[in-house]
């Protein structure tokens, strides 16, 4: 009826309308802030547990925009997917964070850029193709770029998917499977793509030190890994303890605020001039 209706509405109003409303803002903002320039790329150093020493970076997007602020990517990223942007907005991505590779290569920095891709992207046909002109444009051996994928992406069973990844791979592209543990069927997935590292999810991470649970899956993962032929990294290390931990375990590498926050590109440049020359 019209009363149920009108109540409905009212309903709808006083509880959802906000959240709709921001979401629509969002979406609203984010169409033109490609063009705005109102995203960057911080870069997290990825240290090599054998060395000690910045092996490579993590690109994570920022978005800053004069109406809604800072945004963080867990809110934006899948509401780009959802609306497509996420296909312009990823391209941008991988040039930012091939120009970087390209600057630090230039001053003498020889650091590896992971990149992270999104399910929706690989519904755009020319995504290798952009991706191996960018790495041509750059003059960048491809071995400079890492490509972080989640098991959702190859759980949405695109035909294109495999295709993509077995090409990129092929050019010397490496591949790495990001969150790893938080989903189902990790393990068989890493025998049927060509995948080269694992990331550890942090939540596996956080309580090392103290559940023993988490320190047989972190050490059976890690094995597991290495049996594969495939590198460990563990994300979301917080701690000095957790760091001996995970080198003692026969982990290769480590992402984590204890040894850096994810910082703009400048910062990322000096951090790594200033260790090259320790
Ligand atoms: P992710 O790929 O798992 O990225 C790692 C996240 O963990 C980052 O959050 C990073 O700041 C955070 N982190 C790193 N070290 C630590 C630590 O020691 N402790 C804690 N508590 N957190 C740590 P961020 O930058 O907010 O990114 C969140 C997610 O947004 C990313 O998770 C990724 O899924 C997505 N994302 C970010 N940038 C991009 C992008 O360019 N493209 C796509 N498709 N997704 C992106
Ligand atoms: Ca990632
Ligand atoms: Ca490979
Ligand atoms: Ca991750």
């Amino acid at each position: 009826s019209k009363r149920q209706g009108r109540n409905t509405y009212t309903f709808f109003n006083h509880n959802m309308g906000k959240e709709v409303y921001q979401r629509l803002l969002l979406e609203e903002q984010m169409l033109g802030a490609l063009s705005r320039n109102e995203f960057e790329l911080h870069f997290q150093p990825q240290v090599c547990l054998v060395s000690g020493k910045m092996s490579g970076v993590e690109a994570l997007l920022r978005w800053t925009n004069p109406v809604l602020g800072a945004v963080g990517p867990d809110l934006f990223i899948p509401i780009a997917e959802e609306s497509g942007q996420i296909v312009p907005i990823g391209k941008f991505v991988i040039t930012e964070a091939l120009s970087a590779a390209q600057a630090w290569q230039q001053q003498g920095l020889d650091l590896r850029v992971a990149v992270n891709l999104s399910p929706r992207q690989f519904r755009d046909e020319n995504l290798t193709q952009f991706i191996l002109d960018e790495l041509n444009r750059f003059e960048l051996a491809a071995s400079v770029l890492e490509l972080e994928i989640t098991e959702g992406l190859l759980l949405s069973g695109h035909p294109g998917v495999s295709d993509a990844l077995t090409q990129l791979s092929d050019a010397g592209v490496s591949i790495a499977m990001d969150d790893f543990g938080t989903g189902y069927s990790s393990l068989s997935y890493l025998r049927r793509y060509p995948f080269d590292l694992v990331k550890i999810d942090r939540s596996f991470i956080r309580d090392l030190m103290l559940d023993s649970a988490d320190q047989e899956l972190v050490s059976a993962a890690i094995s597991m890994a290495h049996g594969l032929g495939l590198s460990v990294l563990a994300e979301g290390v917080e701690t000095e303890a957790q760091w001996a931990r995970l080198k003692a375990m026969g982990c290769d590498a480590i992402q984590g605020f204890v040894f850096s926050k994810p910082i703009p590109r400048d910062a990322l440049t000096r951090l790594a001039l200033a260790e090259s020359t320790r």
